[in-house]
C-alpha cells in the first residue's frame, strides 16, 4: 500500500526567536517534494513564528509536548486546545526523553495519546528500546510494550489516525544510527501489534517512521526498505538547508 513519506524535525529544546525566524525565512523557500508530509516540532516559544510563517504553506508544525487536561492547576503546562489555538496540528507522544528525562509512564503516553485524538490533533507515538535491551535480545519486547500501551482500550478508528516513530534510544543523537536492517525489523514490529490487535489493513495503512542518527547521507538507504514511510529527525532539522537536503535525498 502507498503512504505518503512523513518527515518530522524535532528541535528539542533549541531556537530562539532570531534563529527560528531566520530558518523560516528560508525554509518556506525551498522547493519540496509534493509527495511528502512535512511537520516541524519547535519550542512552544516559537509557535507565533511558525503560525506566521508555515500557515500559507503545505509544512506543519507539531509540540514535542503538553499536557492531558483541558486546563486546571498544572503549573508550568500546556493543554491541547492551547496548542490548537495557536494552529498547531500534530504531537509527539512518548518521545524517549520525555520518557526517559522526565518520568512518563507508558500510562501517561496512553492518556495523552488518546486525548490528542479527542481534539483531532495527530499524535506521533514513539517507541524503542535502550542498548541493554537490544544487548540482551530484549528489543522486540520492549517495542510490542511500549506499542500495546499505547493503545489500550482504543478503538480502530482512533488507532489509524496514529503514526508510530521507531527510535531505538541508543541511536538518538549519538551520531550512531540504526542499520537498515534493525530499523526495518523494529518498525515490522510495531506494524505487527497493529496487525495483531486490529487488522492487516489497519496495519498497511498506519504510517510508520526511523528515528535515531538520520541524516541527509541516510536517509535514502532507510527509505528503500520495505515498511519504512520516513523519519523523524532531530539534529539534522536544526539547520534548514540540512533538512531540506534529507527530504530530498529521502524522495527516491
Ligand atoms: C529525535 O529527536 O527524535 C531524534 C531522533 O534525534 P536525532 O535525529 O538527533 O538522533
Amino acid at each position: 500500500m502507498k503512504r505518503i513519506p512523513f518527515y518530522g524535525g524535532n528541535w528539542k529544546m533549541n531556537h530562539a526567536l532570531a534563529q527560528t525566524e531566520a530558518y523560516l525565512q528560508d525554509f518556506v523557500n525551498y522547493a519540496f517534494p509534493d509527495s511528502c508530509e512535512i511537520v516541524l516540532f519547535p519550542p512552544f516559544t516559537s509557535f507565533h513564528l511558525m503560525q506566521k510563517y508555515l500557515g500559507s504553506t503545505p509544512i506543519s508544525f507539531g509540540a514535542q509536548n503538553f499536557y492531558f487536561e483541558e486546563s486546571g492547576a498544572f503549573t508550568g503546562e500546556v493543554s491541547l486546545s492551547m496548542l490548537k489555538d495557536m494552529g498547531c496540528t500534530h504531537v509527539l507522544t512518548g518521545h524517549s526523553e520525555r520518557r526517559e528525562i522526565f518520568g512518563e509512564t507508558d500510562e501517561m503516553v496512553r492518556k495523552k495519546t488518546i486525548a490528542a485524538l479527542d481534539l483531532g490533533l495527530v499524535p506521533m507515538v514513539c517507541v524503542g528500546e535502550t542498548l541493554e535491551e537490544r544487548q540482551r535480545g530484549g528489543t522486540a519486547e520492549k517495542i510490542r510494550s511500549q506499542v500495546e500501551a499505547a493503545l489500550q482500550g482504543m478503538s480502530e478508528a482512533d488507532t489509524s489516525k496514529l503514526l508510530f516513530a521507531y527510535e531505538p534510544i541508543w541511536a538518538i543523537g549519538t551520531g550512531v544510527n540504526a542499520s537498515q536492517d534493525d530499523a526495518r525489523e523494529g518498525i515490522a514490529t510495531v506494524r505487527g501489534v497493529l496487525r495483531n490487535s486490529y487488522s492487516d489493513s489497519l496495519a498497511q495503512k498506519i504510517r510508520i517512521v526511523y528515528g535515531g542518527s538520520v541524516k541527509p547521507e541516510n536517509i535514502a538507504t532507510y527509505m528503500r526498505e520495505e515498511g519504512i514511510d520516513g523519519g523523524l529527525v532531530g539534529g539534522a532539522s536544526l539547520k534548514a538547508p540540512s533538512f531540506y537536503e534529507l527530504i530530498q535525498n529521502g524522495t527516491l
